[in-house]
């Protein structure tokens, strides 16, 4: 039997539409409309268009919006200085910093740098401790895992008492997502098991999973018999496995594969994300849906 697919794309159009609807009726009430601004420095093709993509997407839902580029050889006190201008703006509710920085810069003093209270991006160590205590303490889920627990919620798997196996123990997606799958509460209340490089037997394990995520980076590393029947897949990896032809562009662009075996993974599993349309749509989306939760946090109407 072939697999439900879970598309990011689809989820993706709700959930815009539905922070789109929350974002008019604030408008009314309140006169204000959530603020988000990017910060990019230099000119990283890669982060111009992620850049360009969530400026656009924060526009459609009718945020106010700044995109403020700036010199590849920016200082890192003159980033701090652009920080600070910004964490006092109450015009502005979200705060992204691009990654890469250029080397003069410490990442890890920036990302610090932001408030707690407009890091959108959940990755100040704040933020990620209120995660780590759950319930009413969290306020910035990171966007991808929060985004992979919005799928698995819309797409009506149940998460209670379900065996969840994370594949992958990084700070942006699987530490967060087993942290949040473990929470008492909707979308988790899950027993989670996460593996990792130094794992003797990952096979045994993923074989155990009601709920597969898998984020490692190795295209094709879940083989189908790895699967149990009927188990809900959430491929979160996407690799460059080659570069073809766009048949609307006519420009190259990259094969794209994630970590799981997909056309075989299909046939077992019994619902499965796609790679790409699966979980990549869903990180913007989830930028977007806490910077309107900063807002509604100010206005004190969560
Ligand atoms: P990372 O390299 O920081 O972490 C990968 C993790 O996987 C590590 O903890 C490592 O222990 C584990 N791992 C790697 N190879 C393994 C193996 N052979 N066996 C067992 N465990 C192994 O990567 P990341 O930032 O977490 O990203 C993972 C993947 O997800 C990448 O392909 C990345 O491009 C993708 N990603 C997608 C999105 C999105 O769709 N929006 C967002 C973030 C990451």
């Amino acid at each position: 039997m072939a697999a439900k697919l879970i598309k990011g794309t689809e989820i993706r159009e709700e959930i815009l539409e539905e922070i789109e609807a929350e974002v008019a009726k604030i408008k009314e009430k309140h006169g204000v409309v959530p603020g988000l601004v990017t910060i990019l420095v230099g000119e990283n093709p890669a982060s111009i268009s992620y850049v360009t993509l969530k400026i656009k997407t924060a526009h459609r839902v009718g945020f106010h919006e700044i995109q403020d580029s700036q010199p590849i050889d920016l200082s890192e006190e003159a980033l701090l200085a652009l920080i600070d201008k910004y964490n006092k703006d109450d015009a502005i509710h979200g705060i992204l910093v691009q990654l890469p920085l250029p080397k003069q810069i410490n990442e890890k003093k920036v990302l610090n740098a932001i408030d707690p209270d407009k890091d959108v991006d959940g990755f100040h160590p704040v933020n990620v401790g209120r995660l780590m205590i759950g319930g009413d303490e969290v306020k910035f889920p990171p966007c991808t895992p929060a985004g992979i627990q919005e799928m698995i919620v819309r797409a009506g798997v149940e998460t209670k008492g379900a065996e969840v196996v994370v594949v992958g123990r990084s700070n942006i997606v699987g530490k967060p997502i087993a942290n949040m799958m473990l929470q008492k509460g909707v979308g988790a209340n899950s027993t989670v098991t996460v593996v990792h490089t130094g794992t003797k037997d990952l096979a045994s394990h993923c074989r155990r999973a009601d709920i597969l995520i898998v984020a490692a980076g190795v295209p094709g590393l879940v083989k189908p018999e790895w699967i149990k029947p009927g188990a809900c897949v959430i491929d979160v990896g996407v690799n460059r496995i080659g570069e073809k032809i766009s048949e609307k562009t006519g420009k190259k662009i990259a094969i794209l594969s994630g970590d799981v075996d997909f056309d075989a993974a299909k046939e077992i599993a019994g619902s499965i994300t796609p790679v790409p349309g699966g979980v990549g749509p869903m990180t913007i989306t989830m930028l977007m849906k806490n910077t309107l939760k900063s807002l509604k946090f100010r206005l004190g109407i969560n």
